[in-house]
């Protein structure tokens, strides 16, 4: 293991003093890409990935059916979509790789702009992206793009980060399986799926813009209609964008990457606009998408659990213990585990879980964080936490405990219980707690329940707390 890691370092390394400049400056600042003295982009197989390339393409299933069934997804059968997967289909025969991949295009009928793909294949662009774009070279882009993030491997280098990046597969292939909180529900529950693969670094971005150029050019499509259609976006701002850019960050002169992506190769006639595309716009110009808000409700609908009362959950009083491999923790005999020794877990009343949302339990899970602050990974977390969760708010300040000897941080949260129905809220109390592990990681978790019932919970929530141990 060493020695391979070693070897690859060795490799890049001549691959910078040998190279051209212009190589040095490509393979030097991005790992999954190389650009060859001939100007082609190889991908790199030896890319630190904590997952198998087909253990991408089982997440990318099982994301995908989660995702389909939390965001409104048009037909296959929707011209719209259609026309999508016969543009998907120009440009996948030019993907690089030692990897076959089943891509897949899907249309989200959703107004903002934005795209993603998710690891192994799927890509999902909105409708709004197509509303946007002023030709087929712009949507073409966004696809190559999207496209590349998948051969690069971007969505699970991202997941690689994560201290139990082996979530996703422990869960999805335990026995918990489709249940009430099983696959990404549960992370989703606390990140949503989005953070766990589609936030990129701007390498990966960079990365993708290359090799999205090269994809673009070998379909015959002009390269820059892609950073075109990104710098149109930033320029001309508008709904939905934000988040499109804050899921793709800009890594800085866009045009200068695709200029250099494209420089060895001979020119030629690109292609122009299709009629299709024409005719394709102006049906989406008929659609009416749904905002994300909308979508956000609808998912808040779904996410409603019934009338629990605090009788349905009420703890035992008798303990039994979870062996994980990261920490032991006694929780109330009547409540369930999801997840394994090996996951981020969730530990509930069977009652009080459903789909996507928890109204009584706790999560526990970890995250690498860039610094060795506990009190800056509180705080990111706390970020991700109301990304995820709009309307949620810090109640009070961050306070300073011990949990198994080790340093921890406690701050409570407010917001939203699912068990409010459409209209009615009842408010939630959330109470974080982090804890510092030797491994520059932070451990995590969230204990939850509606506000009205929190005080008669939290005797039961500080004896887990007082009895967890870090390992
Ligand atoms: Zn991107």
């Amino acid at each position: 293991m060493h020695r391979k890691l070693r070897t690859t370092f060795a490799r890049s390394v001549r691959a910078c003093i040998f190279g051209t400049v212009l190589v040095m400056l490509v393979s030097c600042v991005t790992r999954n890409v190389v650009q060859s003295p001939t100007g082609r982009f190889q991908v790199q197989t030896n890319a630190f990935n904590q997952y198998s390339p087909e253990q991408d393409i089982e997440i990318g299933r099982e994301a995908s059916a989660e995702v389909n069934r939390q965001i409104p997804v048009l037909p296959d059968s929707s011209p719209v979509t259609r026309y999508v997967q016969q543009l998907g289909a120009q440009l996948v025969p030019h993907a690089p790789g030692p990897n076959q991949w089943p891509f897949s295009f899907h249309v989200v009928n959703v107004k903002e702009i934005n795209a993603f793909a998710l690891p192994g294949g799927p890509i999902y662009v909105n409708v709004g992206t197509i509303q946007a774009a002023d030709d087929e070279g712009q949507l073409a882009g966004v696809l190559a793009h999207e496209t590349s993030h998948i051969v690069l491997r971007h969505g699970t280098q991202q997941a690689s980060k994560q201290v139990f990046a082996q979530l996703p597969l422990a869960i999805l292939g335990a026995a918990v399986g489709r249940s009430a909180a099983g696959s990404l529900a549960q992370l989703g529950a606390a990140f949503g799926v989005q953070s766990l693969f589609l936030k990129y670094s701007r390498d990966a971005e960079r990365e993708a813009d290359l090799l999205g150029s090269q994809i673009m050019y070998d379909a015959g499509y002009n390269p820059y209609s892609m950073v075109e259609f990104f710098t149109k976006l930033e320029k001309e701002g508008g709904p939905g964008v934000p988040q499109f850019l804050s899921d793709h960050p800009n890594p800085g002169n866009r045009v200068d990457v695709v200029r250099q992506a494209i420089s060895k190769y001979p020119k030629k006639r690109y292609r122009n606009n299709s009629p299709e595309f024409e005719r394709i716009k102006s049906q989406v110009a008929q659609l009416r998408p749904l905002t994300s808000q909308e979508v956000a409700q609808r998912q808040q609908q779904q996410g409603q659990i019934g009338n629990v009362t605090l009788r349905d959950v009420m703890p035992s009083g008798q303990f039994k213990t979870l062996e994980h491999t990261a920490f032991q923790i006694s929780y109330p005999d009547n409540w369930e585990l999801f997840g394994d020794a090996n996951s981020a877990v969730t530990i509930a009343p069977r009652v009080a879980v459903a789909e996507n949302a928890i109204a009584y339990g706790v999560i526990i899970n970890a995250i690498r964080s860039q610094s060795d602050s506990l009190d800056q990974a509180t705080s990111e977390l706390v970020d991700s936490l109301r990304q995820a969760n709009p309307g949620l708010r810090v109640d009070g300040n961050i306070q300073r405990l011990q949990v198994s000897r080790a340093p921890a941080r406690s701050v409570y949260l407010v917001g939203r219980s699912p068990l409010s129905g459409p209209n009615s809220t009842l408010p939630e109390r959330d109470w974080l707690v982090t804890v510092q592990r030797s491994n520059n990681s932070t451990l995590y978790l969230v204990f939850i329940a509606p506000d009205r019932d929190f005080e008669r919970l939290a005797p039961t929530y500080e004896e887990m707390l007082r009895r967890l141990q870090l390992k």
